[in-house]
């Protein structure tokens, strides 16, 4: 079976000094609308108790087009600023099914600045992007194919706080599941190494993390001497923003490639459902967890798999993975982070992560079995810690060796 899926690709693009400055009054139009339809909801909200729909806020904008003080809005392009109106009446939705936080203001200092382009407002032909109210065709750097055929549905522009300028393309495509196969594996989060495979491959966090986090310390550092409101410190804020731009770009290139071969190479692939926010409460890991980017990878799996015609299962944290003895199933007492491999009383010696990958593997096998995932359990029962006191314990000591 053929899979349609939306995939975006996302290019690099070099606006022209034209090109560029209709763009930024294109994001400064689309940032207004926004506050302005926030703002109108947020009084009927909390004023009135009443809710504004996306058409009233649609029918609102009309009429601030009419206005002496608005009729700039008029000069760019009116589809960014609908979409603009579409999303706040995404954010309002997830807000009303208790998904999200009250949507916020987009503010001057944000680091993103973007517009979206529906079909109707531009053109895709022989391989040229042109949008809206532009006469040329926007100069991009095409960095991997677009798949043959496809036509892009949408077309995000942004700027980051680098001042890069990126535009991401929505294509549906159709893509053919990999070949078949029967391989499974666990993934573990680790701490010393990035993931660690039920197989026994331990994938390291990149050697570059290091290099880049000590070059971000020092722009950092280089920030804090300049005199506010400087030019020099608005060189400095772009050189950190470049850095910063440098790290993300690398380690989504190095999941990338990592989650690919994964999902290539198995039917199943069973993870933990590790909330990295829980994770960065644990002082010490905060570093570790937020290089090792699980969530990021957790992403990737997550629609890589779908793409794929793969099984991702997902199972609960509370499961004891690092605790259970793989061959006799007792849980060991305790198991302190720093204690890297550990002795069970049944005689076995594990590997921590690689014991906690072949556990996670086995219950996520047992769960896809029985068709339904594990799932997580309630907020108060996700600590690592509660979970220890709750475990009905086999044995009273796992005897870690150090
Ligand atoms: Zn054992």
């Amino acid at each position: 079976m053929v899979e349609q899926v939306k995939r975006a690709f996302k290019y690099r693009f070099y606006p022209t000094d034209e090109q560029a400055a209709e763009l930024s009054r294109t994001f400064g139009c689309v940032r207004l609308v926004y506050n302005k339809a926030l703002e109108e909801r947020t009084r009927a909200w909390y004023g009135e108790q009443r809710r504004i729909s996306y058409v009233q806020s649609s029918a609102a904008l009309t009429q601030w087009k009419k206005t002496e003080e608005l009729a700039f809005l008029t000069e760019v392009s009116s589809v960014p600023l609908q979409q603009a109106l579409r999303h706040l009446q995404t954010a309002f939705a997830h807000f009303f099914a208790k998904r999200a936080q009250y949507p916020r203001f987009k503010s001057r200092k944000e680091s993103r600045a973007s517009a979206e382009y529906t079909r109707s407002a531009f053109t895709w032909r022989d391989g040229r992007l042109t949008l809206a109210k532009m006469a040329e065709s926007l100069d991009v750097r095409w960095s991997r194919l677009l798949p043959e055929g496809v036509e892009p549905t949408t077309v995000t522009v942004s700027r980051d706080a680098a001042g890069r300028w990126f535009v991401s393309m929505l294509v549906e495509d159709a893509i053919a599941p990999a070949p078949a196969t029967h391989a499974a594996v666990g993934l573990d989060a680790g701490i010393t190494s990035l993931v660690t495979l039920s197989t026994g491959e331990k994938i390291a966090n990149p050697r570059h993390e290091r290099r880049d986090r000590a070059r971000l310390a020092r722009a950092q550092r280089e920030l804090s001497r300049k005199a506010k409101g400087s030019a020099n410190r608005e060189k400095a804020r772009r050189r950190v923003a470049k850095v910063h731009a440098r790290i993300a770009d690398r380690r989504r290139d190095f999941l990338h490639k990592l989650t690919s071969r994964i999902v290539h190479e198995n039917q199943v692939v069973v993870i933990e459902d590790l909330t990295v926010r829980n994770l960065l409460k644990n002082g010490a890991l905060a570093r570790a967890i937020s290089d090792a980017s699980w969530s990021g990878l957790r992403m990737m799996l997550e629609y890589e798999c779908v793409w794929y015609g793969r099984e991702l299962v997902v199972i609960d944290s509370f499961f004891p993975s690092s605790k259970l003895c793989g061959s006799c199933g007792t849980v060991a007492a305790k198991l302190p982070l720093n204690v890297r491999e550990w002795t069970c009383t049944c005689g076995a010696v594990h590997d921590r992560d690689v014991n906690a990958a072949r556990n996670i593997l086995a219950a996520g096998l047992a769960a896809s079995a029985c068709g339904d995932g594990v799932r997580p359990q309630r907020e108060s029962s996700r600590t690592g810690r509660s979970s220890v006191k709750q475990e009905p314990q086999r044995a009273t000591a796992g005897i870690p060796r150090l």
